[in-house]
């Protein structure tokens, strides 16, 4: 199964050096998600070759306006493409009103339903669920009530040795129960054990979203083991009381938190615009944890 993400937007607060702010969209086999949605995210979306229509489901962490001063406009768009079915938003109470404001005003009625999940960042919590996947928002610890977000596979079935299937004449209809862990009966009435017919899964993968945040090992538990991190990595070593001042992170703690984590690899974004060149961040995170590297835009990395 495909599973990666696109990197739309790397930079914090101000457009600079060519980046932009926050998205980046996960797909899971086909299957879209809009993490963030900062201001020319669909202008990002149209240059890396993305479907707005394949989106049903957008995340938003908080209300800062560089992860959804996108989202406006993406509405309008989907409107005059004449969207009809429903659209997914998770995040704060507010964007519900802040929504609702602009539409009101610039008197748009959409032609499809918004269903609004509201997001609290008091205790994490699964937010959404499908046959393959579910969501759960991290709490973050940052200006404003902010959720990270921790997207994880589910248990994978076993895979079943496609020359058994022949061996012991296995009824199609059957597979899918061999898959989930039965042995198999033949017409004889003799049992062929599960464990003869199958191999043992993949482990399910997982990948976490935390941005905005302060530096806080408080998530740690809940994303431990997890594949990929994309972490918010605002400043360099250097710039550490800004960091602090600001409820920002410098890459070097980025990359802590991806060790304790015991990640698979670390993506850093939320890049301050006072750098152009972001070796130096991406050189001290590599300091600490090896598998560091730059969410830069553009970028599909697979989870
Ligand atoms: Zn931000
Ligand atoms: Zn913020």
């Amino acid at each position: 199964m495909l599973f990666d993400v696109t990197i739309l937007g790397s930079n914090a607060a101000i457009p600079a050096h060519n980046r932009y702010p926050s998205a980046q969209v996960l797909n899971y086999n086909g299957n879209c998600f809009l993490i963030d949605c900062g201001e020319g995210a669909q202008f990002r979306m149209n240059h890396f070759g993305i479907k707005r229509a394949r989106l049903d489901n957008i995340f938003i962490s908080h209300l800062h306006g560089d992860h959804y001063y996108g989202l406006i406009g993406l509405l309008t768009s989907f409107n005059l493409n004449w969207r009809e079915h429903a659209l997914n938003i998770y995040g704060p109470a507010g964007l519900e009103e802040i929504i609702h404001v602009h539409l009101k005003h610039s008197q748009t009625e959409l032609r499809f339903k918004i269903n609004f999940h509201h997001l609290t960042a008091d205790e994490p919590k699964i937010v959404y669920e499908d046959l393959m996947l579910t969501a759960e928002t991290i709490v973050l610890s940052h200006r404003l009530p902010t959720t990270g977000f921790l997207f994880k596979e589910k248990k994978n079935l076993r895979k079943i040795i496609a020359e058994k299937i022949t061996e012991y004449n296995i009824p199609h209809h059957l597979i899918n129960d061999i898959k989930s862990g039965d042995d198999f009966i033949d017409e004889k009435g003799n049992v062929i054990s599960n464990k003869e017919l199958t191999l043992d899964p993949l482990p399910p993968r997982s990948y976490a979203y935390c941005s905005d945040t302060v530096y806080t090992e408080n998530f740690v538990d809940q994303i431990k083991g997890v594949n990929t991190l994309y972490h918010e990595a605002t400043f360099i070593h250097e710039h550490e009381p800004r960091a602090l001042e600001t409820f920002h992170t410098t890459s070097k703690q980025a990359a802590k938190v991806a060790k304790a984590a015991n990640a698979g690899k670390l993506l850093l974004g939320h890049f301050s615009a006072r750098y152009e060149n972001l070796n130096l961040l991406l050189e001290e995170a590599r300091e600490i944890f090896a598998e560091s590297y730059l969410a830069e835009e553009g970028k599909i990395f697979s989870i």
